[in-house]
């Protein structure tokens, strides 16, 4: 079983300030992870530092055993929603077309394969109606559908989402879970940057604890249940035991 993240002291500085301090960690294939921690542990700099959209220091950062460039078709990411620019016109078919066009090139041209893979993603997350409607003209939950399915699309094995449930419906969250649990189950990684530790407890099979370095990775049971997590907290701890 190879890792599909392995990360060797990932340090990420933003002038003076130390936003993650030497964190490494190795994540098991096939499973539901997330990443918890208070306003402005790292987390979302986490994922922008292993995807090298900001810049970082570390010893080795690998997906499936290989640098970034070469695994680049094997991850999707799933930026936070209000990093996002909603009034690029750009349609729900377009977004999810991007999972199958290869970004190195200028001009390319769909194949009836991509098509009928860019339908079965839209029917997947219940968007076929929206397919023509602009993506600003979304909900949130719809809009989260919408990346979802061009990371299916793209046939993505380790997916990275960050906050995907802030501001949408529960209905929408219910929905995306599901699918989440459906390609867990087909041996997708998904890795989801959380806040919520009450979700997190009947969801995700491992945690990784940040506050602006690591503090604690395991299966979920031992970090909700751990001192670090009442530490980190503090006061803010509301993981309700039942
Ligand atoms: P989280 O996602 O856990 O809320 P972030 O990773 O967004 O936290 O941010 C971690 C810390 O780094 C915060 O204190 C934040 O203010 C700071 N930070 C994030 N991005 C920048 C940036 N581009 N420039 C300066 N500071 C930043
Ligand atoms: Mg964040």
């Amino acid at each position: 079983m190879i890792a599909p993240i392995t990360i060797k002291n990932l340090t990420v500085a933003y002038g003076n300030f130390i936003a993650l301090n030497k964190v490494s960690f190795e994540l098991e294939p096939g499973k539901l992870i997330g990443i918890v921690g208070p306003n402005g542990s790292g987390k979302s700099t986490l994922l922008k530092a292993i995807l090298d959209l900001t810049p970082s220091y570390s010893e080795q950062i690998l997906f499936f055993g290989k640098p970034l460039k070469e695994a680049k078709n094997r991850l999707a990411y799933v930026p936070q929603r209000e990093t996002v620019d909603w009034n690029f016109p750009i349609s729900v078919e377009e977004v999810i077309a991007m999972g199958r066009l290869n970004p190195s090139k200028m001009i390319q041209r769909l194949s009836e394969e991509d098509k009928v893979i860019i339908n079965e993603s839209l029917l997947q997350v219940s968007m076929t109606d929206f397919q023509k409607k602009q993506i600003g003209a979304l909900s949130g939950g719809q809009q989260q559908r919408v990346f979802l399915a061009r990371a299916l699309a793209q046939r993505a094995d380790l997916i990275l989402m960050d906050e995907p449930f802030v501001g949408i419906d529960m209905a929408s969250q219910e929905s995306i879970l599901d699918l989440l649990l459906q390609l867990k189950n087909s041996g997708k990684t998904i890795v989801m940057v959380h806040h919520d530790l009450s979700t997190v407890a009947q969801y995700f099979d491992d945690v990784l604890l940040m506050n602006n370095k690591l503090v604690l990775h395991g299966k979920t049971s031992e970090v909700l249940y751990s001192q670090e997590i009442h530490d980190v907290y503090g006061k803010l701890f509301n993981f309700n035991k039942a």
